[in-house]
């Protein structure tokens, strides 16, 4: 299957697109894990998205496009793939559209996972990873046994650069100028299928298997 993930950040793209890789044999493309990784390796690419990332806007098309055609290219996309994080704007959907006629490849879906505005704030303002075991954690939603195993296995709780109030008032902000109209754009296309993303992680993922068929 050819899916996109649509969603506010902290909607849980990324966290329901690993479940559905690890059942199915799809692969994940999320432009953010692309664009922290280049910001990691130091490349000329990752420096010039530093900036952006950081201060909650979004990249120039142009980076993320070439990304993308990269990516799409690789043979492990044949058996499915989910998009997590992109297209992010209209421009980059038209994109998307022509790169996956050249390809010869049609989307089968467009899932958005709809989470309140206060849940989300919760959920990206309580994110952490522990810096030992790389697990996910909240300091809002995990269980308090679990916050402290991160510091008995000798780790930190670490918070992702982008992840402080200001920032994230900026992200949801450009979310809901340049990405909700995404919503409209899949619904004409006939590919919009809508999830109720609060709750439990597992309940969300049953969700998503029921409106894909899976
Ligand atoms: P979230 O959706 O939780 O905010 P992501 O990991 O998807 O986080 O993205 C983090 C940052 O990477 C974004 O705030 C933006 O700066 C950049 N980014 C990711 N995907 C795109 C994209 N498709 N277009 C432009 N910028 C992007």
């Amino acid at each position: 299957m050819k899916i996109v993930f649509l969603g506010a950040p902290g909607s849980g793209k990324g966290t329901q697109a690993q479940r559905l890789v690890a059942d199915f044999s799809m692969v994940q493309i999320s432009t953010g894990d692309l664009l922290r990784e280049a910001v990691a390796a130091g490349t000329e690419l990752g420096r010039r998205a530093k900036q952006a990332m950081d201060a909650g806007e979004l990249v120039s098309d142009e980076i993320v496009l070439g990304m993308i055609r990269d990516r799409l290219q690789k043979p492990d996309v044949d058996g499915g793939f989910i998009l997590d994080g992109f297209p992010r704007n209209l421009s980059q959907a038209h994109s998307l559209e022509s790169m996956l006629a050249e390809l010869g490849k049609r989307l089968d879906a467009a899932v958005l996972l709809d989470v309140d505005f206060d849940i989300l704030m919760k959920r990206l303002t309580g994110r952490r990873t522990c810096s030992k075991t790389g697990k996910l954690l909240n300091v809002y939603f995990s269980p308090q046994a679990e916050l402290d195993a991160c510091g008995a296995a000798g780790g930190e709780l670490i918070q992702r650069a982008d992840d402080n109030e200001e920032t994230i008032g900026n992200r949801l902000d450009v979310y809901r100028q340049q990405t909700e109209p995404l919503i409209a754009y899949f619904e004409q296309a006939g590919l919009l299928r809508t999830v109720a993303g609060a709750g439990d992680m597992d309940a969300v993922y049953a969700r998503i298997k029921g409106v894909l068929g899976l």
